[in-house]
């Protein structure tokens, strides 16, 4: 190739010889992967992500703005945010001995992990169908995923998920809790069987606990296989991207190791700081998507024909009459509405005719319901 990429023939050539040179040194999988789809959402009522309807009150968002305004950009964020993790530890309660590591999201925290572990040949394990990124970023690393079926009515598998174990002897096991997407909390038992009898680190996911309200962390002291992973995400700042992994010092040092340098910046470090002070605001805002969510599981099982799935999390799960078909005429229906969920339907043969919507403000829940009614007239 010349410096301007071309092979001497214009555009065209200059095209092809990229895509040479992507053939040519590009790792394979890589490039059969597809990019994570993000639907473009502009104008829609948004309920195919799980976010917090809400923004902050305007007050609180001219005063962390002011905040904000006092950041040092032109250095870089600070090594070790030892005071900011000393305040989130008090904050959530950790336990005494046990230590935080912070990340660009727990979507990165994920990555770490499996990324310490992925040894050749080494497995990764989940009940299945669960958060797609287990999946995506242990192949990634070249680790064998081990899916193990939910069972029908989404609880765990427990002979099943024992089984898998002894037979792959899984690094790392993922539970979310609650799961995406199916959105129930494992049973308490089967975790504990699962936490006694795993070779490696579990990994409890608790993205969804604002809506849950049930966690692990109290059992890490009990559990030195257990990791509870959280995020700001869910509680009304997925804009932020600032995720925390919680357990025993010795873990977290060696997937630290792996933790790009200044992963998280100065701003959503100094935001997460001052927002700990407000962390009422979010609870309100949890408490009123709770509501909505009770509201919104009664009025989608008054609608003939759905079935509605049980929530401890911000969506819930129902299935449409007609499989693939039904889902993906409801989804387009919605669309034309203007109302974006989530067509679960091709990712697992359990989740067929299912769409999972995130329970939005009461405004956008009623759009969604009446176009729901619409669509089975
Ligand atoms: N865990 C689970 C179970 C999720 O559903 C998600 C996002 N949908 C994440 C982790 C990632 O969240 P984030 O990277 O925004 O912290």
């Amino acid at each position: 190739m010349t410096r301007s990429g071309g092979v001497g023939g214009g555009p065209g050539a200059n095209r092809d010889a990229i895509r040479d040179a992507i053939r040519n040194s590009f790792r394979e999988d890589v490039r059969a992967l597809h990019a994570y789809a993000v639907a473009p959402a502009e104008g829609l009522v948004k309920l195919d992500l799980m976010e917090n309807p809400y923004v902050l009150p305007p007050d609180l968002a001219r005063a962390l703005g002011e905040r904000l305004g006092q950041v040092a950009l032109n250095r870089y964020p600070p090594g070790e945010p030892a005071s900011f993790k000393q305040r989130l530890a008090e904050r959530i309660g950790l336990p005494a001995g046990q230590s935080l590591l912070l990340g660009n999201g727990s979507d990165e925290i994920i990555h770490l992990m499996i990324h310490a572990c992925a040894r050749p040949g080494a497995t990764v394990l989940s009940p299945w169908p669960s958060f797609s990124m287990y999946r995506m970023t242990a192949e990634l690393d070249r680790c064998r995923f081990v899916g193990v079926d939910l069972r029908d009515d989404f609880g765990l598998d427990l002979p099943a998920m024992l089984a898998a174990m002894r037979e792959h002897r899984p690094a790392l096991v993922f539970l979310s809790y609650p799961n995406n997407p199916t959105g129930n909390c494992f049973d308490d038992e089967a975790v504990r069987a699962i936490l006694e009898h795993a070779p490696g680190l579990v990994v409890l996911d608790e993205a969804y606990l604002p809506f849950a309200g049930r966690s692990w962390i109290g059992e890490l002291p009990r559990y030195p296989n257990l990791l509870v992973l959280r995020t700001f995400s869910k509680l009304g700042l997925a804009g932020l991207r600032l995720g925390y992994l919680c357990g025993a010092p010795e873990w977290l040092g060696e997937f630290d190791k792996l933790r790009p340098p200044f992963n998280v910046d100065s701003l959503t470090l100094a935001a997460a700081d001052f927002l700990l002070d407000h962390l009422d605001v979010f609870d309100a805002q949890a408490a009123t998507i709770r509501a909505e969510r009770a509201r919104m599981i009664t009025a989608l099982r008054a609608i003939d024909g759905l079935q509605v799935f049980d929530s401890a999390a911000n969506f819930v799960l129902l299935r449409v009459p007609d499989g693939d078909r039904g889902a993906g005429d409801r989804f387009a229906h919605l669309l034309r509405q203007g109302i974006l969920v989530k067509n679960m339907t091709a990712f697992h043969p359990m989740l067929r005719g299912c769409l999972r919507v995130t329970v939005g403000t009461a405004e956008e829940n009623a759009a969604f319901l009446d176009a729901m009614k619409q669509s089975v007239e």
